[in-house]
């Protein structure tokens, strides 16, 4: 990182309030986050927090109240939601808690699919889904489906969907809060491998200290703001 180079993402003075009856919930209130290409950022904060919140915002799922998000020094506020959808799926990857994979297609498939709705070639599609998943440890589990995973595999076959598209922004929503310890390291590496090897810059919100201080900057949300940690 250079100091030149400008952020893959960049929040700057976000807002984002919900109305919750007469009041309004401020979740965001001038949040401030850059995210540099290779850069693993952990987002800690108690349930509840805001931390959905900001990595919708961060991947143009949800429009903030005010401020604005740069992606590669594009700000995408008065984007059409044609042209946000076409970053969304081209520069952005997420990982949720739950996998939430196509339950009737096998792991190979699953990560085929996100590529032939952008037009590659179903062999072109094959090719990398087989090399995503083999790189992440898959390579015995190609055609078995959801059900036939273990949960730490489920999981990191929708990290190989999450990346299919080879975005530059992969946001994780506690990718291991539903994983046992091991299990939770196992694909904490994954993540970490894939987002060193390609140059990801990646926003990971997670409950476990241990695998937060192991990225590269720790944050939280307080007063609506994105404070850094240590
Ligand atoms: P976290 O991911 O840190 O648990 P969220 O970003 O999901 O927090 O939510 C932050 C707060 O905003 C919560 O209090 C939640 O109830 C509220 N909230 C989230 N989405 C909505 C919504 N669509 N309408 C009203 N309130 C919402």
């Amino acid at each position: 990182m250079t100091a030149t180079q400008s952020p893959v993402v960049f929040l700057h003075q976000v807002e984002r309030r919900y109305q919750q009856g007469d009041a309004a919930l401020e979740i965001l209130n001038g949040a401030d986050l850059a995210v540099w290409s290779g850069q693993m950022v952990a987002l800690l904060a108690p349930s509840g927090a805001g931390k959905s919140t900001l990595l919708h915002i961060a991947g143009l799922l949800e429009h903030q109240d005010a401020g604005e998000v740069f992606i590669d020094d594009v700000p995408t506020s008065t984007l059409n939601d044609a042209e946000r959808t076409r970053i969304r799926r081209n520069e952005v990857g997420f990982v949720y808690q739950a996998h939430h994979l196509l339950t009737e297609f096998t792991a190979v498939e699953n990560v085929m699919l996100p590529q032939m709705i952008q037009g590659l070639p179903r062999k072109e599609a094959t090719e990398r889904a087989v090399q995503l998943l083999s790189y992440l440890g898959l390579k015995e589990r190609l055609q078995h489906r959801p059900a036939e995973l273990s949960g730490g595999e489920q999981q990191r076959v929708a990290i190989a969907r999450a990346v299919a598209n080879a975005p530059r922004i992969l946001l994780a929503d506690e990718p291991t809060g539903n994983l046992d310890p091991r299990t939770s390291e196992h694909v904490f590496r994954a993540l970490t491998q894939l987002v060193r090897a390609s140059k990801l810059a990646a926003i990971i919100a997670t409950h476990n200290l241990d695998i937060a201080a192991r990225m590269d900057r720790r944050v939280t949300i307080r007063d609506g703001r994105i404070v850094e940690l240590e």
